[in-house]
């Protein structure tokens, strides 16, 4: 049952970061987002990465990890970078924001699919989606949207991973197919952990809080 809560949990988590600190970016919020990304991509190396090369060919995962980092280019052009940790749509707008939505859908679906009871990507998701979902809703709050609009979002937003979870492992789909999905999520996890790292490092200045906080995911992560 913890595959489908956790996702679940982390949102709540996220929300609950978002309505008590009430500012967009604490340093807080910084650092859990720098360990996110090494934990993800730690754990994407560690665990997933050889899972998929374990059933597929070689040239054929490169490519779906490949099509996978330029999935997730195309979605941040609509996104702006919310899977990655910042939120920053200019105009005053009173409309939902249909494309920061559909994108956000699309990639936590996606990212449901490599989750299954033996593994620890559960536990990376996990630790991702809490700084995310904590930016987005003190984005959502601070824009001009209804209080329904802004709690539909989040909702939707929050069950997409058990979906793709419940469908990846319910639905009877070709094994190849599965492995191939989890190949394109590693290039989504790949292209996302490391633009967090690489962002992380504001004008290369040396952080040691953030440079603990990298270390410590990737360790956690190695020893779980
Ligand atoms: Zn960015
Ligand atoms: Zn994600």
């Amino acid at each position: 049952m913890n595959k489908y809560l956790f996702p679940i949990y982390a949102i709540v988590i996220g929300v609950l970061i978002a309505l008590l600190t009430k500012s967009q970016k604490s340093i807080h919020t910084k650092l859990l987002l720098s360990f996110s990304g090494a934990f993800l991509l730690a754990l994407t190396l560690f665990d997933l990465l050889p899972e998929v090369y374990d059933h597929l060919d070689a040239k054929s995962t490169g490519f779906f990890i490949m099509c996978g980092i330029l999935l997730q280019i195309v979605l941040e052009f609509f996104s702006k970078g919310a899977e990655h940790g910042h939120v920053h749509i200019h105009k005053e707008n009173l409309d939902f924001p249909w494309l920061l939505f559909i994108s956000l859908c699309i990639h936590s679906f996606l990212e449901g699919f490599p989750i299954h009871q033996h593994n620890t990507m559960i536990y990376g998701v996990f630790i991702h989606k809490i700084p995310i979902a904590a930016l987005l809703t003190s984005y959502l709050l601070k824009s001009k949207c209804k209080k329904v609009q802004i709690i539909s979002f989040i909702f939707i937003f929050a069950v997409m991973t058990p979906l793709g979870t419940f469908i990846s492992n319910t639905v009877s789909l070709d094994q190849k197919v599965l492995v191939s999905i989890n190949a394109l999520v590693i290039g989504i996890f790949l292209h996302i952990s490391t633009t967090i790292l690489f962002e992380a490092s504001e004008g290369h200045k040396f952080n040691l809080s953030k440079l603990v906080a990298i270390c410590l995911g990737v360790l956690i992560a190695y020893f779980i």
